[in-house]
């Protein structure tokens, strides 16, 4: 069931995408990257049947994941960037931190172990947000 909300009455050009340590407004430090699937399992991680996502990949081989992708925020509060799963679910959306197995699925995003393009990319983004974004990559350790 769902209950009405006037709230959010205002139009604000931010999505609702909100910091889960402090429940503040993100803003968007990176582009959205995309995630595909290649195998069923992973369709089914993210709430695809089985025969669906058996069907997808006999017919397509990579399918690429709708409303759900991978984005760096930036959080004034935690005063630091930091990346994020996002899944749109009708107007509102859901963020995680990301798994290490989707960075290895994330369209655009080279996981930063033993990948040479990585560092450009961390360098682009670094200078984006004027910060090291080196620690955004902990958990991959
Ligand atoms: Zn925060």
């Amino acid at each position: 069931m769902k209950k009405r909300c006037d709230r959010n009455r205002k139009r604000s050009k931010r999505r609702a995408i909100y910091c889960p340590i402090h429940g503040c407004y993100l803003d968007s430090a990176s582009r959205k990257y995309g995630i595909y699937a290649d195998k069923v399992q992973h369709l089914q991680q993210h709430g695809v049947g089985k025969h669906t996502a058996l069907m997808m990949i006999a017919t397509q081989a990579t399918v690429v994941l709708d409303g759900e992708w991978l984005e760096a925020f930036w959080c004034e509060q935690c005063q630091e960037t930091n990346w994020y799963c996002v899944r749109k679910c009708d107007r509102t959306y859901q963020i995680s931190v990301p798994a290490y197995e989707l960075w290895q699925r994330a369209i655009g995003v080279i996981n930063p172990e033993g990948n040479p393009t990585v560092g450009e990319f961390t360098r682009r983004n670094a200078r984006m947000t004027g910060h090291s974004v080196a620690k955004q990559y902990k958990f991959v350790e």
